[in-house]
């Protein structure tokens, strides 16, 4: 199916690896061209140089760090007029719920919710002048499933999505949609540097750590950053304008809702 994207231009940050890279490629497959950004250079200029060979679009790169005000400054500069934001960043560690203080929930939030917010109200104005637009936030499943030891993931997520709720009605009458991702485990480095944890707290290797984890989930395996681009790249297709405000769970069946 042809997406009806090609020549739109896309921001996707945090592209270099992971979910972010597997956005900005099946974009790029669909004739997108990108702006791509991640902290740093070599492995985003690396990305960069793949997806211009492999798909032949246009991609720019900007190394800097979207959870702060400089980093989105560079960002929205660069990125003015685009049709398509994918908003990502890392998420935040892991620890127990006694462990953080204010500076670490700060964090969380400038990563994981006011980056996406400020990027949303820089590029959105544009995107409804022109009639068009799309925004994919990549959150998690632990906003429909909170992960006990991912207490800051869990909050500063909760924060992005009741914006996104609201949001998202008040721009679509222009054409815009926003929409939230929501990626339950997924085989990228953010998986390894959990399941290191896991090792390292029950004293098992790294294979017994994912066999453990595979086994909660009914697909019986981690997902890949090529699927999880996929549904990002549809949701940022011209097919997808009645599809407005939603969380859209990509976690093998993981969480056991009827709805
Ligand atoms: P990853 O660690 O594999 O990749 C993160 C990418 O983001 C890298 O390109 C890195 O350079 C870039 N990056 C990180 N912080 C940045 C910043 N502040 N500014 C700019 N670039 C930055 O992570 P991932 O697995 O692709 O996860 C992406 C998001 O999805 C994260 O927020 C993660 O918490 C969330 N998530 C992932 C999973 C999973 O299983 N992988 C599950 C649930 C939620």
């Amino acid at each position: 199916m042809e997406l009806g994207i090609k020549g739109k231009r896309a921001l996707v940050c945090a592209s270099s690896k992971g979910l972010g890279l597997g956005c900005a490629r099946a974009l790029a497959s669909d004739g997108v061209d990108l702006i791509m950004n991640a902290r740093g250079v070599e492995a985003l200029e690396i990305a960069a140089a793949d997806i211009r060979a492999e798909f032949g679009v246009e991609v720019a790169t900007i190394a800097c760090d979207v959870s702060t005000e400089e980093g989105q400054a560079k960002l929205v500069e660069i990125a003015k007029g685009v049709d398509i934001l994918v908003n990502n960043a890392g998420g935040p560690p892991p620890g127990m719920w006694t462990d953080w203080n204010r500076d670490d929930f700060i964090a969380a939030l400038d990563a994981n919710m006011l980056a996406p917010i400020a990027l949303i109200k820089a590029l959105v104005p544009g995107m409804m002048e022109r009639g068009w637009g799309r925004v994919v936030n990549i959150t998690s499943v632990s906003v429909k499933s909170p992960i006990p030891v991912l207490g800051l993931s869990n909050a500063a997520r909760a924060g992005l999505t009741g914006y996104v709720a609201g949001t998202a009605r008040q721009v679509a009458g222009k054409g815009v949609t926003i929409n939230n991702l929501l990626p339950g485990i997924h085989a990228t480095d953010r998986a390894v540097s959990l399941d290191t944890a896991v090792t390292k707290q029950q004293g098992i290797s790294m294979e017994e750590a994912q066999a453990q984890r595979a086994a909660t989930i009914p697909a019986g395996r981690y997902g890949t950053p090529d699927e999880f681009g996929a549904t990002c790249a549809f949701l940022c297709s011209d097919h997808a304008g009645f599809i407005v405000g939603q969380n859209v769970l990509l976690d093998g069946g993981a969480f056991a809702s009827a709805m």
